[in-house]
């Protein structure tokens, strides 16, 4: 059976982003402003966004080089597409890196396409999903 996200070590609301952006469900139509002010911002503008760069750069500096994409594929697909499919492959020094910055960018991503929401809730960082077991779930979670 094919890796899913599902199958990754992430917190709930981590794992719906990750399915939310393979799915091209994130950002979530009907597209809203970025709070970098860029108009009804699609995916890809999460590639060059602004108020993403330090996050994004962070993240390919630790993911390694990314060779140029077809379009509409962007650097975070091509990363998830990477990603290792088992608990040993991410269990590796460089993944131990990478998977949370990968985490971190989705987050930030979550909050800059929902401009008119407060996110103040605290979540767990990042780094330790890596210790979360991975779940074979199947079912939607709420
Ligand atoms: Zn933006």
């Amino acid at each position: 059976m094919p890796y899913s996200e599902n199958e990754a070590p992430s917190f709930s609301r981590d794992r719906h982003r990750l399915i939310k952006w393979r799915m091209h469900w994130l950002p979530s139509y009907p597209l809203k402003d970025c709070r970098c002010g860029y108009k009804e911002a699609k995916r890809e503008h999460y590639s060059k966004c602004p108020l993403l760069t330090n996050l994004l750069l962070d993240l390919t500096n630790k993911y390694g080089t990314i060779p140029p994409l077809i379009y509409p594929m962007q650097p975070l697909d091509f990363i998830l597409n990477n990603t290792p499919k088992s608990e040993i492959g991410l269990s590796s020094e460089k993944w131990k890196v990478v998977w949370p910055a990968l985490i971190r960018v989705l987050r930030e991503i979550d909050i800059l396409t929902h401009p008119d929401e407060i996110f103040d809730e605290d979540e767990p960082a990042p780094e330790e999903a890596l210790e979360l077991p991975i779940t074979n779930t199947t079912q939607n979670e709420q």
